[in-house]
């Protein structure tokens, strides 16, 4: 499995980094009648009503129709027309008025990214993950003055110090330890909603850790079991709101299972039986991820063996 495999990954757009350098290009361009528009409200995207469900996209009219106030976020070019987004929340304007308008509806982006082709569900990631950014980046961190988007979204600027902001994210680790015909997963408070829920174990990467010491530092957190072997597999952007997960597999060294209690609900082995069948949905103890989430596919490479 590649990274464009995944959900979220794989998007279509050029981010055009030479061309969102240019100012007056940009203004020119988030008004010409040729530019599509994504319409955002909160966490929540705007699909076509469509059989098919698809992003909605509108024109540029819809920043004057609706006395649309926020700057537009340019997301970048696809057969040469500039795709933007906008946070329709921001301006306040109903629900109701920008759907029946536009015979659409709004849908939180993670349904909405499993209805939606592969291709603009890596666009919603892109697109709320820039959202969440500029909206938790109005002031400046370092003296909490106010700062300007710059470069159609790609960085804020400090009005103050001139301090220069650019859109973060999160590394997060994901790792699949197994043992034999044993693989090691968990329950974190999280997840109380189905009990028979498991997952791969994850956390967010350190300062000044490499993804390896990662691993073996969650791994011995979360469950005091040691590994090594650490392989990489795979990454998938995460845009709740804006993290990457780093896929891998490692070997346990040790098998006793000590849990973090504070973090972890419970921590097992499983048998690959039992894992196959959880990937079939036809197991009665096992529940795990599904296709969206790379846990899903480090679970089902190790009992595929693939
Ligand atoms: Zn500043």
């Amino acid at each position: 499995m590649n990274n464009s495999s995944h959900v979220f990954s794989g998007n279509p757009l050029d981010r055009g980094h030479r061309e969102r350098r240019d100012e007056k290009w940009l203004l020119e361009i988030a008004g010409s009648p040729s530019s599509k528009f994504l319409l955002f409200y909160g966490s929540q995207v705007a699909l076509s009503q469509d059989q098919k469900k698809s992003l909605l996209w509108t024109n540029p009219e819809v920043m004057d129709d609706f006395n649309i106030q926020t700057t537009p976020i340019f997301l970048g070019l696809m057969n040469k027309q500039a795709h933007f987004v906008i946070d329709a929340e921001k301006s306040n304007i109903p629900t109701k008025l920008l759907c029946s308008k536009f015979n659409s509806t709004f849908e939180e982006i993670r349904p909405a990214a499993e209805k939606v082709s592969k291709e603009e569900a890596s666009i919603i990631a892109q697109a709320h993950s820039q959202l969440i950014w500029h909206q938790n980046t109005i002031y400046c961190s370092s003296c909490g003055s106010s700062t300007s988007m710059r470069q159609g979204g790609q960085m804020r600027l400090c009005d103050n110090c001139n301090m220069e902001h650019f859109p973060r994210t999160n590394p997060v680790m994901i790792v699949l330890v197994s043992n034999g015909d044993y693989c090691l997963l968990g329950q974190s408070h999280g997840r109380l909603a189905n009990m028979n829920m498991y997952s791969a174990l994850a956390g967010f990467i350190d300062q000044g850790e490499s993804i390896e010491e990662a691993v073996a530092r969650e791994v011995l957190e979360e469950a005091g079991i040691r590994v090594s072997e650490i392989k990489y597999h795979s990454s998938q952007p995460w845009p709740l709101p804006h993290s990457l997960m780093i896929g891998c597999h490692a070997l346990a060294d040790t098998t006793d299972i000590h849990k973090d209690e504070e973090e972890m609900i419970d921590v097992q082995w499983f048998h690959r039986n039992e894992i196959l069948l959880a990937l079939n949905n036809s197991s009665k103890l096992l529940s795990i991820p599904g296709p969206t989430a790379i846990a899903h596919h480090l679970i089902k490479s190790w009992a595929l063996r693939q």
